[in-house]
């Protein structure tokens, strides 16, 4: 059972929770996204064209020393169960990349997970995952589950980023919000390919979107936020987990978390999402 270095953030510390987003960094202001070279930015994504460019890149793990003594446990964790790199090498068994894309895990000073178009990098912060500890604790989970549950909803959050990373990428059309897009590819991607693994970092993204919607104050909810309100993130990401399975997840529905209006809806809206995000990658599977 792990031991916690966060007992007294937690025992001490009032929730700091923030009603908003997890990756505020992504193509802030000003950013000026890098251009790719003309042979692979053409932006006829359904044509196949860009298979003649061939794979020119990778995804690639960038490591750093712990630079916050409290995070050593977690990034102990990170570096002998390599998250980073098995999650690179699945997706460069499964995607051509016009370019690398640096992947990386480390103290930022901020509670964040963000992709940087600049430097065509993710970033996952160990205090975005100290706040997922929090929330899950302050929520009533004990250590182990907290801890557990951290990881699961961390992988979600990074998914959500690997979609930004595409986005920018392939130079995708999105013709609703990215955020939103990004939420879906995170959902599809871990409940459609990651099996029971998968299925748990929804679940736990869903109820950290619920506790953070429960336990923000109303005046930090931002409503000019390019992210969908925690509530929101919440019931899509149930319809999202009811609509790949209506029938193994029926208690979603029956225990009244989704409503049944919402729900009848879900496998619609979960294949439209899959069959949407498979179009857009065609072009660059491998397989
Ligand atoms: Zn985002």
């Amino acid at each position: 059972m792990p031991r916690n270095l966060f007992n007294l953030i937690v025992a001490c510390t009032a929730l700091l929770l923030v009603a908003g987003c997890f990756c505020r960094s992504d193509r802030a202001a000003g950013d000026v996204p890098v251009e790719d070279d003309p042979a692979s930015s053409q932006r006829d994504i359904t044509s196949g064209k860009r298979r003649k460019n061939g794979d020119g890149g990778d995804f690639r793990v960038e490591l750093f020393d712990v630079g916050n003594s409290r995070y050593k446990r977690i990034d102990d964790e990170i570096k002998s169960e390599k998250p980073l790199e098995k999650a690179a090498d699945q997706l460069n068994g499964a995607l051509i990349l016009p370019h690398d894309i640096t992947l990386r895990a480390k103290d930022c000073g901020e509670q964040n997970a963000f992709y940087d178009p600049r430097d065509r990098s993710v970033t996952m912060c160990y205090e975005l995952m100290e706040r997922f500890y929090q929330t899950f604790r302050v929520a009533g989970d004990n250590e182990s589950v907290a801890y557990g549950k951290m990881f699961d909803a961390v992988r979600f959050v990074f998914l959500h980023e690997i979609g930004h990373a595409l986005i920018d990428a392939y130079s995708l059309p999105v013709t609703g919000g990215e955020e939103d897009a990004a939420d879906r590819l995170s959902a599809f991607v871990n409940l459609r390919e990651l099996g029971d693994e998968g299925v748990r970092a929804v679940f736990a993204a869903a109820d950290a979107f619920q506790i953070e919607a429960k336990f923000g104050k109303t005046k930090e909810r931002n409503l000019a936020d390019e992210h969908l309100l925690q509530e929101r993130r919440f019931y899509n990401s149930l319809c999202m987990i009811y609509g790949s399975n209506a029938e193994k997840y029926e208690n979603i529905v029956t225990d009244g978390y989704l409503p049944k209006e919402r729900a009848v809806r879900c496998r619609n809206e979960y294949q439209r999402t899959v069959q949407s995000w498979m179009t857009l990658l065609e072009p660059w599977r491998k397989n």
